[in-house]
């Protein structure tokens, strides 16, 4: 079978899905995904029978319901991942990788359910759904390509008498817990690496877009990964099924993909047993564009780092902070851009722009437009709700963005673009770093100096150098400071899923030889 080699993250100028999509093909799909629990490789009802709705935000209908897990669910699930933890980790590596290299081959190969299904229940529109799952899928296959990889080190101690044997081993059962944004590519960044490094997994997706992980789950035990290994429990009540797992001492780790403030209440959660923790949480990412930078780059670089995935991305750029010289000619060719953009549910060939994930999205970007503009920003397009059903939001350009409006200081979460002047290269620094996230930083700039001076300057996990996408999955994701804890992707990725074991040995020669 042949298999497209493209690792390209998604963007929002991806080129449009070919095959039409109806209600017919709507539904089909939806009667394909399975919608129970899965645990221990078999689909149940929840242990009272629950079930919750998945809504469609671009029409605000149901689409369906799933199995709504209850907290003894959770702890099932988890006995699973434990039961199956120790021949799982002694498994090949090669067999390990084969596994995901199938499940890499399986997602490509259905990449219309899967980029229709995320279209369906987050709205983004289906040509970067398409994008997320070449995205997602090259995760598994990145780590096929490193599960057999794994080695440790043999060394002589400095005074050259004992040997040091250092080893690796999976960290054991973790614990996954997704947001909604990407539903495909932030379940396999964490699915995939814990199956190369031998773990077990619970994974509890965004009770916004359970489908997905669950088509994803279908296609994994597909590709070969036997009961246990991966255990899928999508709930309404995140904090009463995640929190008894946390205080198991059959757990070994937490990895969360999610907003800051449930972040630090599961790091203070996961203390009790010291738990590993991965942290992939908000961003307030500014995109600097210095005087010497090429206008036209930096205003599509722009376009891509605010529109893609709606702005809904923790990478997203929020502040677009541009040399007082080209802040008015940037704010009015990002406006004539951002006003003749497409905006129409995802499964329309001609959208670019989807919904918001739900109206609490809408009130929140609302608040902070009206906010700037009530202390004197101005609105260069864009500004409300787009009436009818679902929730959308117009593309929006404020510029003259003061200090101290709540846009510069919160993650959006939406199509608006904030641009705030500045004079100076070491006022541009201290204002970027003015905010407690360290996720991901967009500079544009012809000066070479400059350049790697911002390289060492700015407090960010991750920079993008006069372009407006960083996501890869050969590249270590992750951020400074409040932006979390480890990294994602890569070659770090595995590591998050290895504890390091040392063997301290005699001077095999201190006895002299037999
Ligand atoms: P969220 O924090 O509200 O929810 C994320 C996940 O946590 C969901 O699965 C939710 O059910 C679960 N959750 C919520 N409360 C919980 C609790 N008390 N105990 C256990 N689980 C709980 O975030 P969201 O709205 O789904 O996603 C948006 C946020 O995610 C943004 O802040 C964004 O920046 C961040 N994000 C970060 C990255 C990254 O890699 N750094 C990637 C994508 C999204």
């Amino acid at each position: 079978m042949t298999t497209p080699v493209t690792t390209a993250p998604p963007t929002a100028t991806t080129p449009a899905a070919r095959t039409p999509v109806t209600d017919d093909t709507e539904r089909a799909l939806l009667e394909r995904i399975p919608t129970g629990l899965y645990i221990d490789g078999r689909w149940t009802d929840a242990a009272d029978g629950s079930r919750f709705e998945v809504l469609d935000p671009s029409r605000a209908t149901v689409l369906g319901s799933v199995a709504d897990a209850r907290p003894e669910d959770g702890v099932r699930a988890l006995a699973a991942a434990a039961e199956a933890q120790r021949s799982w980790g002694r498994t090949a590596p090669r067999a390990r990788a084969e596994i995901l290299r199938r499940a890499f081959e399986l997602v490509t190969a259905r990449a219309d359910d899967f980029a229709l299904s995320m279209t369906l229940e987050m709205g983004k529109p289906l040509a970067e759904a398409h994008g997320e799952v070449a995205y997602g899928a090259e995760f598994l296959r990145w780590f096929s390509e490193e599960a057999p990889r794994v080695s440790g080190r043999y060394a002589t101690a400095p005074d050259g008498g004992n040997r040091l044997l250092v080893t690796k081993r999976p960290v054991g059962p973790c614990l996954f817990i997704t947001p909604w944004n990407f539903p495909l590519a932030m379940a396999t960044r964490k699915i995939a690496p814990a199956v190369a490094a031998g773990c077990t997994m619970v994974l509890k997706p965004a009770e916004l877009t359970p489908l997905t992980a669950l088509l994803l789950t279908q296609v994994l035990e597909e590709a070969g990964l036997p009961p246990g290994v991966l255990n899928v429990i999508p709930t309404t009540d995140p904090g009463g099924v995640t929190g008894p797992l946390l205080k198991d001492d059959r757990l070994r780790k937490l990895s969360f993909t999610g907003s800051t403030a449930v972040g630090r209440r599961l790091i203070a959660e996961s203390a009790d047993q010291v738990l590993r923790v991965s942290m992939e949480l908000g961003g307030n990412a500014p995109f600097i564009v210095f005087e010497d930078a090429d206008l036209e780059a930096a205003v599509e670089g722009a376009l891509v780092a605010k529109l893609r995935n709606g702005g809904e991305a923790c990478v997203a750029a929020n502040r677009f902070l541009v040399h007082r010289s080209l802040a008015e000619d940037f704010g009015r060719a990002l406006a004539e851009r951002m006003a003749g953009y497409p905006v129409g549910r995802g499964t329309d060939p001609d959208s670019r722009l989807g919904p918001l994930i739900n109206e609490a999205a809408v009130a929140k970007v609302s608040r902070l437009v009206d906010d700037a503009v009530a202390r004197g920003a101005r609105l260069a397009v864009g500004g409300g709700r787009i009436e009818g059903p679902g929730y959308f939001f117009e593309p929006t350009v404020l510029t003259d963005v003061p200090r101290g409006a709540d846009i510069l200081d919160e993650e959006v979460f939406g199509p608006v673009a904030s641009v705030v002047a500045f004079d100076t290269e070491e006022e541009a620094v201290a204002v970027a770093g003015a905010t407690p996230f360290g996720l991901v930083c967009f500079v544009y700039t012809r000066d070479l100096g400059r350049a790697l001076r911002m390289a060492e300057e700015l407090e960010t996990g991750m920079l993008g150098l006069n372009t407006g996408v960083v996501s890869n999955p050969a590249a270590p994701f992750g951020g400074l400071k409040q932006s979390g804890l480890g990294r994602e992707g890569g070659l770090e990725g595995i590591g998050e899923y290895l504890e390091t074991c040392y063997v301290g040995i005699a001077d095999p020669f201190a006895g002299g030889r037999a």
